[in-house]
């Protein structure tokens, strides 16, 4: 499925080369909060605003946002400031209430998107409410699996729906990172290979999970070519009632708007096919020292296996990514970075390495 005859998301609002912006609280939380936020994004320039009126928690106890009653200031913001209107849904009812409220742009948030029968059951609602002409972005799953979240954009594409697109929102992950949900950019590339007409809109508020990050991502998806940005605003995002360290004020926003930078321009000069050259020439070195180092690998498996010695040696792991992560901060890479490539090298040599060890069974 090639998604070929999607619709912009906002007729009238894009224009050609320039990002979506996309800019509200984490949650609706009061009418007053709800409207000021708007009133100065408006001023600010943006044209679509969101806000969570259910919101998915992790844990029970937490505000869940403010339901229905949510839905009737987000009206109001789309009578007095002349904003489209975005909010999430997760299942029929949500659905109904917003298409009722005459809701422009529906989202469906990351966990809701992990979960088929629940994306499904958004998709069929849509279908037999005939609302084949609003938009929805599809995040992406909660979880690092493309499949699932091209699952989760064809279902919503088959009830009909051509005002799509989808957000990048980092995914979850085990451990410690400078991130609340890990970009993982090779997945949105992919997904933009295989889909190259479906628009990808970045969310750094969680991704980043704070202020500081959300410029830096968001300068990161426009040099990848992303089509849009949603940003978590919030009139006074101290006092906001979910995430409130992601959250900005609208000035602040209006100020990280001004100092992004778009590069459409599409030149291929000389001097960018010689540096083109020079990487083809170091990726083909790249493959020929893994390749090298996959047959050392593959040594070392035979050794273990006649000496009856496991496949992991957990000191030797350690001291390995430590000396080369060091390394690499000196060489100016990101310890990030560097620990990702490892892991990938270390991953597939442990693979090579059971094979040798139970041929049989692989
Ligand atoms: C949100 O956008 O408010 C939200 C809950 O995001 P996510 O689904 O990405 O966690
Ligand atoms: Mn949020």
């Amino acid at each position: 499925m090639k998604f070929e005859d999607l619709k912009l998301i906002t007729d009238n609002i894009e224009e050609s080369g320039k990002p979506i912006v996309i800019a509200g609280p984490c949650s609706a939380e009061t009418e007053e909060q709800t409207l000021s936020t708007a009133r100065q994004l408006a001023m600010g320039g943006v044209k679509v605003f969101r806000a969570g009126i259910w919101k998915p928690r992790t844990k029970p106890g937490g505000f869940d946002g403010v339901g229905k009653i949510g839905l009737s200031w987000l009206k109001r913001v789309k009578e007095e400031t002349g904003m489209l209107i975005a909010t999430e849904v997760a299942m029929r009812s949500h659905v109904l209430e917003a298409l009722d409220a005459g809701v422009d742009i529906l989202w469906i948030g990351a966990r809701t998107a992990a979960n088929p029968f629940a994306v499904q059951e958004i998709a069929d609602t849509l279908h037999e409410q005939g609302a084949t002409d609003i938009a929805v972005m599809v995040k992406n799953p909660v979880n690092p699996d493309i499949e699932l979240w091209i699952g989760a954009l064809e279902r919503i594409y088959n009830a009909g729906i051509r005002r799509l697109a989808t957000i990048h929102r980092g995914f979850s992950f085990y451990g410690e990172s400078i991130y609340r949900n890990l970009p993982q950019w090779h997945i949105p590339i992919e997904l933009h290979r295989r889909l190259p007409q479906l628009p990808i809109i970045i969310d750094p508020s969680h991704m980043g999970g704070k202020r500081e990050l959300i410029a830096p991502l968001c300068q990161q998806a426009l040099d990848m070519k992303f089509s849009g940005l949603m940003i978590e605003c919030h009139c006074s995002p101290d006092e906001a009632w979910s995430d409130k360290n992601q959250q900005i004020t609208p000035e602040v926003l209006r100020f990280i708007l001004s100092t992004l930078v778009v590069r459409n321009e599409n030149r291929d000069g000389e001097s960018l096919q010689n540096l083109r050259r020079q990487i083809d020439n170091i990726d083909s070195e790249l493959l020929e020292l893994y390749a090298r180092r996959m047959s050392v690998s593959r040594e070392i498996g035979k050794y273990k296996k006649e000496h009856s010695m496991p496949v992991v040696q957990e000191s030797r792991y350690d001291d390995l990514i430590r000396s080369r992560v060091a390394a690499a901060i000196q060489m100016g890479m990101s310890a990030e970075f560097m620990k990702t490539v490892l892991q990938a090298i270390h991953e597939e040599s442990v693979r090579q390495q059971i094979e040798i060890l139970n041929p049989k069974t692989l």
